[in-house]
């Protein structure tokens, strides 16, 4: 019945393997007509991320005051924060526990001798340096300072993700208090917002193989499967605590919690995930993990609007587990003693950090730069696996988002939804 819409998933994977395959082969110098390749998909890639992330602050603010002004009016919000807060915390910390115990396990880190800074890597350290200064003392400060901006629209004009949330998390709740006349009109308007902005997702999705190509060869361009092999150890740590975590912990979760089947939410979020692993950006994703989770997982509306772009924000499993086995990995190589009390501080501080990180390409750097200070090592640790970062941050973000949408899973099944993943999704 709908057999020419099945075939686009496929035609993203196909993508994704053609541009590991061209990015592989072609590398950063060869040009055609003058123009180098890289140039080329470079733009186009970032034509695509800027397309995506476009309707990103909009379908936000209107995906939350209007599933809110719903959720207001039942008077079901305290409950629904607290269980969505509950999952986020329980499935990050599973993931990092999971992380600590296959780095303990394989000990990535033993076998590597603590490095030597090259100058090529000097010179993004210095930037990172900078960056963890600014981090250290103005980080918690600064989260809280977000979360209640003095101007929403300096907060939506600088994409501050929390400023946005809370307030539209105010507004819709405010709409369910007024006058039900004017509470309606107000409330269809923003469904109106949210109708139209999910439509440009759809459009924008049309274009998700030739972006994710674009995206993907970019990557490979520069940075070749070669790269892992040094730090394959490392990398084959990251991978099968990320693969434990998302193929194991979490349909266990969906399973026995959610009492739904975790294959079908798998692929329900199949475009959301191919999106995650291209862009290594969940806030780009953001869109289509909302499309994904309503339309395809059937959440209903005031659920995945409360809880995806939180998650978004403050929810990010697969860097918390990154986080822990990339600080533990760097311990390991400087031959520190890694007593139990240590590992349990790496844990809070991965959980505590991660909240923190934002929905961007190698935001989790900067985290683990504050770990490894709290832990007593050099800030040039992170010089050990910076190499595979980007590769490694194309799983860990797949993971973020996947994460996000079980916990929308989860809580939706918890408040007694029944439609969700009733049925294999609608492609
Ligand atoms: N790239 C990740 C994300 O967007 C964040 C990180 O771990 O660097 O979710």
């Amino acid at each position: 019945m709908h057999k020419k819409k099945t075939k686009r998933p496929w035609a993203v994977f196909i993508a994704i393997i053609l541009a590991m395959i061209t990015g592989t082969v072609l590398g950063d110098k060869q040009t055609i007509f003058g123009v180098s390749f890289y140039s080329i998909f470079d733009t186009l890639g970032n034509v695509f991320l800027n397309a995506l992330t476009l309707v990103v602050v909009p379908l936000v603010s209107s995906s939350i005051i209007s599933g809110v002004a719903k959720i207001g009016s039942e008077g079901a919000f305290g409950r629904l924060g607290l269980k969505t807060f509950a999952f986020y915390l329980g499935t990050s910390l599973m993931a990092i526990l999971i992380g600590l115990f296959f780095v303990n396990l394989i000990a990535p880190g033993a076998s590597h001798i603590a490095p030597q800074v090259t100058a090529g890597e000097e010179i993004a350290l210095d930037a990172f340096k900078t960056k963890i200064a600014i981090h250290e003392g103005a980080a918690f400060v600064g989260v809280l300072m977000q979360i209640v901006p003095s101007n929403i629209v300096m907060a939506f004009s600088q994409n501050q993700m929390l400023g946005i949330i809370f307030f539209s998390l105010l507004f819709g709740y405010a709409i369910s208090k007024i006058e039900s006349h004017n509470g309606s009109i107000l409330l269809g308007f923003w469904q109106g917002v949210f109708q139209a902005m999910i439509t440009i997702t759809h459009i924008v999705m049309k274009f998700l193989p030739y972006g994710v190509f674009c995206l993907v060869a970019k990557v490979f361009m520069t940075t070749g499967l070669s790269s892992l092999k040094p730090l394959s150890l490392f990398t084959a740590t990251v991978i099968l605590s990320l693969g434990t975590f998302m193929f194991v912990g979490l349909p266990l979760l969906l399973r026995f919690v959610g009492r739904v089947k975790a294959n079908r939410h798998l692929k329900a979020m199949a475009p959301a995930l191919v999106t995650a692993f291209s862009t290594s950006s969940s806030s780009a994703t953001l869109p289509i993990t909302i499309d994904c989770v309503e339309k395809r997982a059937g959440v209903s509306n005031r659920i995945c609007s409360l809880v995806v772009p939180l998650g978004t924000s403050i929810n990010m499993s697969g860097s918390a587990l990154y986080e822990c086995v990339a600080a533990m990995f760097v311990a390991q190589a400087y031959g520190i003693e890694i007593s139990f009390v240590t590992q349990f501080l790496v844990v809070l501080m991965a959980l505590v950090t991660s909240i923190g990180v934002a929905g961007i390409p190698s935001a989790s750097l900067v985290a683990i730069l504050v770990i490894l200070k709290a832990m007593g090592l050099p800030p040039e640790g992170i010089g050990m696996f910076i190499a595979v970062d980007r590769l490694l941050d194309m799983c860990r973000t797949t993971v973020n988002v996947y994460s996000d949408s079980c916990c929308a899973v989860l809580v939706a099944r918890t408040e007694g939804e029944k439609n969700v993943l009733a049925m294999d999704p609608v492609e």
